[in-house]
């Protein structure tokens, strides 16, 4: 695969849905990718990148907005609290808002600043233990949270599906979650399952290795 051909098949899986063109969007997962790889992806022309650290996001990412116009940036890993502050100055949209901690800290900040990044709320749908977001059945009250306690504007909702189960049952539930409680997005799918993704409704889909290759974690 290449960024053309994720395109090329979000395209051909927007029009079998019967979806507008466009309605699902490409978040080109760049985390430990290097830099040669994501250059050619910003000199083709894409803008819309997802990194799952903080750190790494930093260091990647301030050269590179010098360099190009218009780079819109995803968190789509675990925030600290003593993160929120840095979150803000990088990110374009927080995708993993998943505890009260976190959502009252976010809330702070935007209230200082007068300005929020994106936010989606991470929902745990196969409720696995080691893995972050809030488990589905307190979902609600804590969209509930988000929207009544803090003032927060929820944007969205986003899953990572367990590595070894189907992945559309979990597109389905997220997607229950967000109809019932009036959110638009949904971040949903990565390279193995992006088309069903957005046969469900995906507005977002973070797909890494099959937009750079494969990552070497060395
Ligand atoms: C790494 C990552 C992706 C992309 O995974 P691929 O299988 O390479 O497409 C998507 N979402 C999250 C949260 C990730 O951490």
């Amino acid at each position: 695969m290449s960024l053309s051909d994720v395109t090329t098949r979000i395209a051909a899986a927007e029009a079998r849905a019967g979806r507008a063109p466009g309605s699902a969007q490409l978040i080109a997962v760049s985390k430990v990718q290097p830099e040669d790889r994501v250059t050619a992806v910003l000199d083709a022309g894409h803008r819309l990148f997802g990194e799952n650290r903080v750190q790494e996001a930093e260091e990647r990412w301030t050269p590179l907005r010098d360099r190009y116009d218009g780079v819109v940036l995803h968190l789509i890993g675990p925030l600290q609290t003593n993160k929120v502050k840095k979150a803000f100055d990088l990110f374009d949209a927080i995708q993993t808002v998943d505890r009260d901690k976190l959502a009252r800290k976010i809330a702070d900040e935007a209230q200082a600043r007068g300005a929020c990044p994106s936010l989606f709320v991470q929902v745990n749908t196969g409720e696995e233990p080691q893995k972050a977001g809030v488990p589905p059945l307190e979902a609600d009250a804590f969209l509930e949270t988000c929207r009544d306690e803090y003032g927060l504007q929820i944007a969205g909702l986003m899953c990572i599906p367990p590595a070894e189960e189907a992945p559309s049952p979990h597109f389905a539930l997220l997607r229950k979650i967000a109809e019932r409680n009036g959110i638009a997005g949904l971040s949903m799918g990565m390279s193995a399952d992006f088309e069903d993704a957005i046969s469900l409704g995906a507005t977002h889909v973070r797909v890494g290795s099959g937009v750079f290759g494969e990552r070497d974690y060395g």
